[in-house]
């Protein structure tokens, strides 16, 4: 396989390119030698912790010089499909990068309750979630996630918030995140003609959303998912670090 046909290369962001706030090794040769070659590099991540222009800040510290116009995360995603309705986000990250793109917040009388990741989380928002969506709030997640790995700890993920609330209310969250089509179709206006090719740590989120959206796939071990025997994917690496030998 000739990588070096592709014209656009994304990369999912936990377990990937990065164990947030750190890069994962290789990532920054990869970036640097893509951009090198003219390359379009895209990130596309359920990861709501942050806002974009947070995560082009982990970036920069990292050495990483990229735009927010290359980063679609589930929370942009959520901007763009509620465009004109009020929510109320759990988490700060989400809430941020929904108002940065003019989405009303607020707790009361609103048209959805949007789960994001939220280290905050208590029973007081609980209570509050609860009560909208009693109330016909329409009811979206941003990630399905059971655990994220932080600074190096196994921590929960947007899971333990999301079907928390969903065994309360009784309703089913829309899934925004990786592999929904409402991500593909955000990234899809972002590309324009030209062969893609994605990388992701996940069997579900990464390689269901590669096929899903036609590109040719690769999942990466350095991640949450181990077990390649349920994995399909087009080829499969330990870690970008071994990107590195086909861009040479
Ligand atoms: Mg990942």
């Amino acid at each position: 396989m000739n990588i070096k046909k592709f014209d656009y290369f994304i990369f999912d962001l936990d377990g990937t390119f990065w164990n947030y706030p750190s890069l994962i090794e290789g990532s920054e040769e990869v970036y640097k030698r893509l951009i090198e070659m003219g390359k379009k590099v895209l990130f596309v991540s359920n990861f709501t912790y942050l806002d974009r222009d947070g995560i082009v800040k982990i970036f920069k510290r990292n050495g990483i010089d990229a735009e927010k116009n290359q980063i679609i995360t589930s929370g942009y995603v959520a901007s763009v499909l509620l465009k004109g309705k009020k929510v109320f986000p759990i988490g700060d990250g989400l809430k941020s990068e929904l108002k940065k793109n003019g989405i009303k917040v607020g707790d009361e009388d609103v048209d959805a309750v949007v789960v994001g990741h939220d280290v905050n989380y208590n029973y007081k928002k609980a209570t509050k979630a609860l009560k909208l969506l009693l109330e016909g709030s329409e009811f979206y997640t941003t990630a399905i996630g059971r655990v994220w790995i932080f600074k190096d700890e196994i921590v929960p993920g947007t899971g333990l918030i999301f079907s928390g609330l969903e065994f309360c209310s009784g309703k089913k969250a829309i899934m925004l995140g990786k592999p929904s089509n409402f991500m593909v179709e955000t990234l899809k206006k972002m590309i324009n003609d030209g062969k893609v090719i994605y990388f992701g740590d996940e069997a579900y989120a990464d390689m269901e959303f590669a096929k899903k959206a036609g590109f040719y796939s690769v999942f990466v071990r350095s991640g949450v998912d181990k077990n390649i025997k349920k994995v399909k994917a087009n080829l499969v690496l330990d870690s970008l670090k071994d990107l590195l030998k086909f861009l040479e």
